[in-house]
């Protein structure tokens, strides 16, 4: 029981009583539904910003549960989603983590970029992942079952996936699984617009133009323009700033450092605008 340090896990915990704007693209709603009733683990698969942190705050605000959200990053064990004993005041006390928090609590325990995290979380996630949805607490000596209210969402995104950092099969087959790609320009032309405060008319050109810069992704590009640096663009045009300098600065910028690739993408640019 000796006192560790500070927790190195930055976790959100949101009790909206809003429902977050979200627009759904598939089933993605009923299917989400169905899994926190049945009490099934779900894994949202898809590019970054394309809306899974959205629908799940959405999808938690809707069953009116508690939503505890981890961005998992490389130094992430699995005692900062459990707890640890810290040192408060002259004396250790027990302090849960997010997960541990969800399963005592009831509520939805959000796991972003969950293979970035290290291979210790696995461990804790396969018991609460099949029928005994149990968590076991080794350092207080308890084991937890979790409430019918409790449900598990991760996600990863395919597209970075190397050798060394990729769900092993024995995990990936614990979920409901579902794929999340860049919404279809209708939806993403209403998202950008509602997001940004920018006319949908306008927002119609962002849309075809992401289109096209998508379609450069594997030349020389690692990942296509998400929805979330639309909406960046859109919302600086919204606010004034000239057309092609909103567009450098999100649509350029944040893609690549290489400067070819940057040119190509201003020219894609250019010829829309
Ligand atoms: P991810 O978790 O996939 O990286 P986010 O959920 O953070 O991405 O989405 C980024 C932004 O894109 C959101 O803040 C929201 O503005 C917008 N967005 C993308 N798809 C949708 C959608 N279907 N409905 C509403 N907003 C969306």
């Amino acid at each position: 029981m000796s006192p560790t340090g500070a927790s190195s896990v930055e976790s959100i915990a949101e009790n909206q009583r809003e429902l977050p704007f979200y627009q759904p693209v598939d089933n993605e709603c009923e299917l989400f539904e169905h899994a926190y009733r049945q009490r099934l683990p779900l894994l949202l698969k898809g590019p970054t910003g394309c809306g899974k942190t959205r629908f799940v705050s959405h999808m938690a605000a809707k069953l009116g549960k508690s939503l505890f959200t981890v961005s998992c990053h490389d130094d992430l064990t699995a005692a900062d989603l459990t707890g640890r004993y810290l040192l408060q005041g002259g004396e250790t006390r027990w302090v849960d983590g997010p997960l541990t928090r969800a399963v005592r609590e009831g509520g939805i325990c959000y796991l972003d970029e969950v293979v970035e995290a290290r291979k210790d979380v696995t461990v804790v996630l396969h018991p609460l992942t099949d029928d005994r949805r149990l968590l076991p607490l080794e350092r207080t000596g308890e084991l937890l079952e979790a409430p019918d209210d409790f449900m598990l969402v991760i996600s990863y995104n395919p597209g970075y996936q190397h050798i060394l950092k990729s769900l092993k099969p024995s995990t990936r087959q614990r979920f409901v699984a579902k794929t999340f790609g860049f919404p279809p320009p209708t939806v993403e032309r209403e998202v950008v617009a509602r997001e940004s405060g920018l006319a949908p008319e306008r927002c119609s050109a962002l849309v075809n133009l992401a289109a096209r810069l998508r379609d450069m992704k594997g030349q020389d590009l690692e990942e296509g323009v998400s929805t979330r640096l639309l909406v960046y663009c859109a919302t600086l045009i919204a606010a004034g700033m000239p057309i092609l300098q909103a567009a450098q600065a999100t649509l350029v910028e944040p893609l690549s450092d290489d400067e070819d690739v940057q040119e190509g993408l201003l020219e894609a640019i250019k010829a829309t605008f």
